[in-house]
């Protein structure tokens, strides 16, 4: 056991505040009443935040982020459909590789990472193959942090007919997003990322229509969206075991997005990347223009001095010696890393940060010893 918290500046799973980690301390039975009022408190909150009364609902399913991806994939397109991904980074990638994996007939147009994706490019897809029946994409593209104009593709396939499956993972609760402006199909979240919870359950947010509707067969008891919604709709309960002690938390922090409100939120996140750019702003740049960069996370490059994953290994393990924990891996095609601007993130880690770079990039690293910093007064101060 560490024994003491990270400083988490990484885009999920990220710093708790004490009121949110304060709720997993309590047992509670899975199918009481007691757990189910939680459940469906939790439920309900997604739903307002996301505008979606009386036209969509939430399914949570078990499991990380994927899970939820997987599960509205598996339970809203068949075998016989013809799914468009388009992909502006590795989630997108990822989206792909699970239709595939499924035996789904999907297509694909790859963008490049540090832009949005283009509606005029995928309307010119759509153009030339009439198969499509449903679009796939992510709204903010955590591996750059580019943000992706999900109103006008929703609005694009809508106009055609086309289905649309959104992975909005890491915009939702700092990105304003609206079923009811949108009228989007399926959109999939979790709980570890702008909403603020631990890790553990995501949530598929579908319209009433599409659940309702008997569907394909699927293939799957875990992953059967539908199935789960009935179960929530009907008893109040989860099919199998939920996470309760995370349940328990998430609630909270849905309670705590309400009040802040997802505007509040963004500009908060917002102001924190905005700070890590002048923290290190010697050193390294922002990869994206500042017009499409999201909250959620900064990518930066530091162009001839970190090149590789390996260059980039000596940079992140320096910066665990300040107990700061950025994300682990280097983006190849962009030479870029990034840094979360998510969660309690607290104003002394950003000055540790500041700290940080420039004893790496002025070139003191190579005569210290890791782990040297954890005892020094800085660190100390700031624990
Ligand atoms: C984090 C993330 C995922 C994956 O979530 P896991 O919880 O790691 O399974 C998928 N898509 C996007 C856009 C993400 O940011």
């Amino acid at each position: 056991m560490s024994g003491q918290h990270h400083f988490l500046m990484t885009p999920g799973p990220l710093a708790l505040s004490d009121e949110v980690k304060a709720q997993m301390q309590f047992d509670m039975g899975s199918r009481d009443q007691s757990f189910k009022d939680i459940t469906a408190s939790m439920r309900e909150r997604i739903i307002d935040l996301v505008e979606g009364n009386g036209t969509h609902s939430v399914v949570p399913i078990q499991g990380s982020g994927t899970y939820g991806i997987e599960a509205a994939l598996a339970s809203f397109i068949g075998s016989s459909d013809r799914p468009l991904v388009c992909i502006n980074g590795i989630y997108g990638e990822r989206i792909l590789k699970i239709l595939k994996l499924r035996g789904v007939q999907a297509v694909s147009m790859n963008a490049s990472s540090d832009q949005p994706l283009s509606v005029v490019d995928i309307a010119a897809y759509l153009e030339q193959d009439r198969t499509i029946t449903h679009l796939c994409f992510v709204h903010c593209e955590t591996t750059t942090g580019v943000i992706n104009p999900l109103d006008a593709i929703v609005a694009l396939a809508k106009r055609r007919g086309i289905r649309t499956i959104i992975d909005a993972m890491s915009s939702f609760g700092a990105v304003d997003i609206s079923a009811r402006r949108t009228g989007f199909d399926v959109l999939v979240t979790s709980s570890n990322k702008c909403i603020e919870g631990p890790p553990g359950v995501a949530f598929v947010i579908a319209s009433l229509e599409l659940l309702r509707n008997k569907g394909n067969p699927i293939n799957s008891f875990v992953l059967d969206v539908r199935d789960q919604w009935r179960s929530f709709e009907q008893t109040g309960e989860w099919r199998s075991t939920p996470p309760t002690h995370v349940i328990q938390a998430c609630a909270k922090a849905l309670d705590v997005l309400t009040v802040e409100g997802v505007i509040g939120r963004g500009e908060r996140y917002g102001a924190v990347r905005d700070e890590i750019v002048r923290a290190v702003g010697r050193y390294a740049s922002p990869l994206l223009n500042a017009q499409v960069r999201s909250p959620v996370c900064l990518a930066l490059t530091a162009d001839g001095i970190i090149n590789t994953q390996q260059d980039f290994d000596a940079l992140y393990v320096h910066l665990a010696t300040y107990n700061l924990y950025i994300y682990s891996k280097l983006h190849p095609q962009t030479r870029s890393f990034r840094i979360g601007c998510i969660g309690s993130i607290k104003p002394a880690w950003i000055l540790l940060l500041t700290t940080a770079f420039r004893d790496f990039f002025d070139g003191s690293r190579s005569t210290e010893k890791a782990s040297i910093h954890l005892e020094s007064e800085l660190v100390q101060e700031v624990l």
